[in-house]
């Protein structure tokens, strides 16, 4: 069955990655801009890090049949340099213009610490003028709660913005419900072992519904399975769902969210 992984970092990942996961079916992936595991020495290190999201990965992923599309921001956790911040986002928008670029993410809180949240609320600023789609992270264990509710507030503080172009990531059973209330797109996290299962990604999936709501494997540099997106698919055929509620999941709901940018064109 063919699927959308629209959230992993394959900048961390073997090119054998990208055979496996064409293999299994995955057609298009989106690669937010994200914290490589160190900090980096300068925005330079940033703008060559954009170049390789923009112009290397999409051709590494073309050789395998995948359609790869990316994401600008300055994380969360490097964003707590507000200088090292601000320097990075003013080449951001030049960044927008390009073909592959769908929106900004992934932007949102790590420490929930008030430098985070300035910078978050300039980042999306600068989605509003710039009318781009929105990929939000969530902090993760005891401060998720609280750091997605502060990311809500901001968001909800500007006008600009529609709940209905944000996606809100990495959510588990006590965000999921508070994320969809309010009207923004929720995407659940699959990890192999720790967090969010395809075990318990399904059984989110039958209590919440499936309604605007997506799976991603967030694969990085840490452990993770960049094939937990159809070893989902496989699970909730295992309980029985249907193959229409099972490519929904996998495939048509990533694609109607992400194709309210013009830019993304897949073909399901
Ligand atoms: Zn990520």
């Amino acid at each position: 069955m063919l699927y959308i992984d629209p959230h992993i970092h394959m900048v961390s990942r073997t090119t054998d990655d990208y055979q496996r996961m064409a293999l299994a079916g995955c057609v298009a992936i989106t690669e937010p801009a994200f914290w490589a595991g160190f900090d980096r020495s300068s925005p330079q290190g940033f703008f060559d890090y954009f170049r390789q999201l923009t112009e290397f990965e999409p051709k590494r992923a073309a050789n395998y049949g995948i359609q790869h599309y990316t994401w600008m921001c300055i994380n969360p956790k490097e964003a707590e340099d507000i200088g090292l911040a601000r320097e990075v986002m003013s080449f951001i928008p030049d960044f927008l213009k390009l073909p592959t670029v769908l929106g900004i993410g992934e932007i949102g809180l790590n420490k929930n610490s008030k430098n985070e949240l300035i910078i978050f609320e300039e980042h999306v600023a600068l989605a509003a003028h710039h009318e781009q789609l929105i990929l939000v992270h969530t902090p993760h264990l005891e401060d998720k709660r609280k750091g997605t509710l502060l990311i809500m507030d901001a968001l909800a503080n500007n006008p600009a913005i529609e709940p209905g172009r944000v996606l809100i990531d990495h959510v588990e059973e006590h965000t999921v419900g508070m994320v969809l209330d309010r009207g923004f797109w929720a995407g659940m996290t699959l990890y192999p072992e720790t967090k969010c299962t395809p075990q318990r990604a399904a059984d989110i999936i039958e209590t919440f519904g499936h309604e605007r709501i997506w799976i991603n494997s967030a694969g990085d540099w840490g452990p993770c399975d960049p094939l937990s997106v159809p070893k989902t698919q496989l699970e909730m055929k295992r309980r029985g769902h249907t193959p229409e509620t099972i490519s929904k999941i996998s495939f048509g709901n990533p694609r109607n969210f992400l194709s309210q940018c013009s830019k993304f064109n897949v073909d399901g």
